[in-house]
Formats: structure tokens, C-alpha cells, sequence
């Protein structure tokens, strides 16, 4: 069948995530026919450099030597298997190999397989921790602003982006938000540097008021991803790890989008030093390679739950692939890979080196408000006005006009409404980041010129 056969019947039969579809008349679905490294390539043999890590989960580029065979190997034992009762090799060996990774505490492994369900699981067991440890009204579940956490009923209502969340607000959880902090546009005229974190206050007012009735707060740690790549101070952490232990309000971090080595330490809290009560991975755990997400928390809340069968304190919480075979084994392989190759030491030289480039390249553009950068992310904020830091009109859609451009050039881009980012995997090279910048310097210069 020819591209345009594929792409007809793709839109006859598929609903693609996160789209208008009607946008697809214009531009039709590439249809993928491979990848290696960071590069993928169609049908028709035309390359695209993945610098968005096919939506933050590829870790390591595309088919991995490593990661191929633990797959292939683990086919040969079993694919899968009800993990109520029952337990495989690679579930044990992954958990024990990952507990020498984690933040101090953090023991206790349960498994879903995708981001929101593992939210989902760490809500409600925050919520039953305290119910059944004498604080049946601790029912109130706090975050922040501008905060994403995945799309099911639950996540939407923990998350605050309108463009996921608004359309439903009708039918979500009623949640205590705290303003977050916005480094670029500080309320209190700061910046990086002379900065002594006094967002903060809007958290310690919120505690004040509502840490009483507050079973947990959850946060994304140092970046909130899908709000646009912001970046928060590490302090901010620490003083919200305090402050929940000071109204027993247990602290949830969302280390779906930061974990594995995205921010240059193994996990984003390993910033700040902290250890959360509950911990939400996924995407880079199996490499971008099986949907995997796991919950961990500590024996503390275990404990709570760890009682006779007829107290009914269980964790009545399931899903059908819990604990799935191959989606454990090739996430021993993403540990073999960090743990014998130092990737993520290794991607901070190249970090340093991404960080440089694009700021020779772009910081002096006149619509580049601001490139922040943690670990090897850099996102360029792009703005109508350099000094009031005023956006673009949002119906313009100038992020998506680069974006088509940058396909045309070869480079999938995907931006976070008018924030260009590079979130890639982390063994890209230099020279795929020189020819990945010289593709999205093309981009802008025909939408917004140099
Ligand atoms: C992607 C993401 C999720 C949701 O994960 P899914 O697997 O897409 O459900 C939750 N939180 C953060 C921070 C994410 O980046």
C-alpha cells in the first residue's frame, strides 16, 4: 500500500490522541516505518530527529540492541501473568535493582501501566492511609497550578492546565490549588538569582487553611512538563517537604515525565534531597518501550494497610497488567544500560553542550522571551514582545506553523503551545544536536523571522 492509501485508511478507522482531527486534512498522520537512535524514519525512507523522545518516554533511542533482547529473551520464558498471588523473576529483580535508586524510604512497589493509573493508585492511597490510621477527614487532595498528572477523572482533577482539564470541570474532584512558581514572570520581580523562593507563602497559606482536611499534595517535581517546561528551584521542594510533615499531609511526586536522568540526577527530588511518602514512575522505565508505570511508597503507609483480611484495610486497587513480564524485563535493561554505561553522567556533558548551541542560536532572536534548561531539556519560550513578555495571540497557533515546518525539514518538534523544547533521548550526540538545531532554525526563520 502507497503513503497516501495508509494515511486514508489511518483516517477512516483512527481517533489520534491529543488532536483535531480535522487538522489531519491538512496533515496527515506520517506513517513511521522504523527508528534508530534518535531517528525515525517513514515509509518513504525520509528522516525525522525525535528530539521530543516520541512524548518524553524514549530514553535511550529507538531500537536498542540491549532492550530488544531482554525482550526477545523474556518471550522465550512468558509474556505475561495475574500477578495477584503470582510473581516472576523479573518483577523481584527489577524492584530490588530500583530500590538502590530511589530516594531514602521509598520500599514498596506497586505496579499499573501507564502514568494516570499510577497517579490514580497514589491518590487513593494516600486517601486510605489516612482513613485508616485515625484521619478519616483528610479527604482533600492539594496541587499546583499549571500542574499536569495525566488525563483519567482523577488526574485531570489533580492537574490544572485548561486546555486538558477545563472541559470537564464539571465532573472532577474538588481540589485545593496552590499557585505555582513562574520563574519567568516572578509576581515578586525576582530572578534566578536573587531569588529566596517567596512563592512559597502561597503554600504555607494554603496549608494554613486547608492542611487540617489535606490527605496529600502532588507535585512534579523541579518541571512541570506539560505546562510548558517550566522550571522551579529545588528550595521550593524542600521547604514543601517540611511543611508537610508539619500538617501530616503526605507529598506525591509525579516523576512520570522526570525520572530516569531527565533532569541530570536519577530523580528530580534528588535535587532538592528529599524523599516523597509517594512516587509515580513511568515513561522512562521501560525506555519508551512497554507501557510500565509503578507506585512506591513507604512501609510506613505499607503498614497501614497490612492487617487481618476481615478489617477490610486491603488495597483493593488492580490492573489487569500489573507487573507484566516483558514490560519488567526491558526495564532491567534500561537499568543495565544507565548503570554499565553512565548515561546519565554522560548526557550532562552533552547537556552543557545543547544548552550552548542554542543559545548562539536563538537566544538573540526577537521573539525568544526566555531558554530554560534542567538536565538535557531546553525550551524556548517565544513571546510577541521581548520586554513586557507578552505572549502570542494563542489563535495564531504560531508554535504549530513551526511545527509543520519542522516536520517538512525533518525534525518532530511537538511544542507545548507557543514553547519550542528539545526533551531527547538521552544518548543523542553532538553532531545530531548540530543538525537537529540547523532543522528547527529553518522552522523558525519561516514563521518568525531572524
Ligand atoms: C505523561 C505524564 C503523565 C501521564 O502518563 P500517561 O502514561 O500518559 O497516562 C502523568 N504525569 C506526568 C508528569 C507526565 O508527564
Amino acid at each position: 500500500m502507497d503513503v497516501e492509501n495508509l494515511q486514508r485508511k489511518d483516517l477512516e478507522y483512527i481517533w489520534h490522541p491529543c488532536s483535531q482531527m480535522k487538522d489531519y486534512e491538512e496533515l496527515p498522520p506520517i506513517v513511521i516505518e522504523s527508528g534508530k537512535g534518535v531517528m525515525l524514519y517513514d515509509i518513504e525512507g525520509k528522516d525525522y530527529i525525535d528530539v521530543v523522545s516520541s512524548w518524553w518516554c524514549n530514553l535511550l533511542g529507538h531500537r536498542n540492541e540491549i532492550l530488544n533482547q531482554r525482550l526477545i529473551d523474556q518471550l522465550e520464558n512468558i509474556e505475561h501473568v495475574i500477578f495477584s498471588n503470582f510473581t516472576h523473576r523479573p518483577a523481584i529483580e527489577l524492584c530490588e535493582r530500583l530500590a538502590k535508586h530511589l530516594p531514602k524510604g521509598l520500599k514498596k512497589f506497586n505496579f499499573s501501566d501507564n502514568g494516570s493509573a499510577a497517579i490514580e493508585c497514589a491518590l487513593k492511597m494516600s486517601f486510605q492511609y489516612h482513613y485508616q490510621t485515625g484521619n478519616k477527614h483528610k479527604k482533600k487532595f492539594m496541587c499546583l497550578s499549571d500542574g499536569y498528572h495525566g488525563e483519567t477523572i482523577g488526574a485531570l482533577s489533580v492537574g490544572s492546565l485548561d486546555l486538558y482539564a477545563k472541559m470537564y470541570n464539571p465532573i472532577l474532584i474538588d481540589t485545593i490549588r496552590i499557585e505555582a512558581p513562574d520563574c519567568y514572570r516572578c509576581p515578586y520581580g525576582k530572578d534566578r538569582d536573587s531569588c529566596s523562593v517567596e512563592c512559597f507563602e502561597k503554600a504555607e497559606q494554603a496549608f494554613k487553611e486547608h492542611g487540617d482536611e489535606t490527605c496529600s499534595i502532588i507535585v512534579e517535581p523541579i518541571l512541570q512538563g506539560a505546562a510548558g517546561m517550566k522550571i522551579y528551584p529545588a528550595e521550593y521542594l524542600s521547604k514543601l517537604r517540611k511543611l508537610c510533615d508539619e500538617y501530616d499531609v503526605l507529598l506525591i511526586a509525579d516523576e512520570i515525565a522526570t525520572g530516569f536522568g531527565r533532569t541530570g540526577k536519577f530523580f528530580a527530588v534528588d535535587n532538592a534531597g528529599i524523599s516523597p511518602d509517594i512516587m509515580a514512575i513511568s515513561k522512562g522505565l521501560t525506555g519508551g518501550y512497554m507501557p510500565m508505570a509503578i507506585t512506591i511508597t513507604t512501609d510506613e503507609i505499607y503498614n497501614a494497610f497490612y492487617a487481618e483480611y476481615n478489617d477490610q484495610k486491603a488495597f483493593m486497587h488492580s490492573h489487569t497488567y500489573s507487573g507484566n513480564s516483558l514490560g519488567c524485563s526491558v526495564a532491567l535493561g534500561v537499568l543495565d544500560i544507565l548503570e554499565n554505561d553512565k548515561t546519565i553522567e554522560k548526557a550532562q556533558v552533552t547537556a552543557e553542550y545543547l544548552h550552548r548551541r542554542f543559545c548562539e542560536e536563538f537566544l538573540n532572536h526577537k521573539n525568544v522571551g526566555e531558554i530554560r534548561h534542567v538536565g538535557l531539556i531546553n525550551a524556548i519560550e517565544l513571546v510577541e514582545d521581548k520586554g513586557t513578555k507578552k505572549g502570542f495571540d494563542s489563535e495564531l497557533r504560531v508554535g504549530y506553523q513551526i511545527y509543520k515546518r519542522a516536520l517538512e525539514y525533518g525534525l518532530v518538534l511537538r511544542p507545548l503551545g507557543n514553547v519550542l523544547y528539545f526533551n531527547p533521548p538521552l544518548i543523542i550526540n553532538e553532531a545530531e544536536i548540530d543538525l537537529a538545531i540547523e532543522r528547527m532554525k529553518k522552522a523558525v526563520g519561516d514563521i518568525l523571522e531572524f
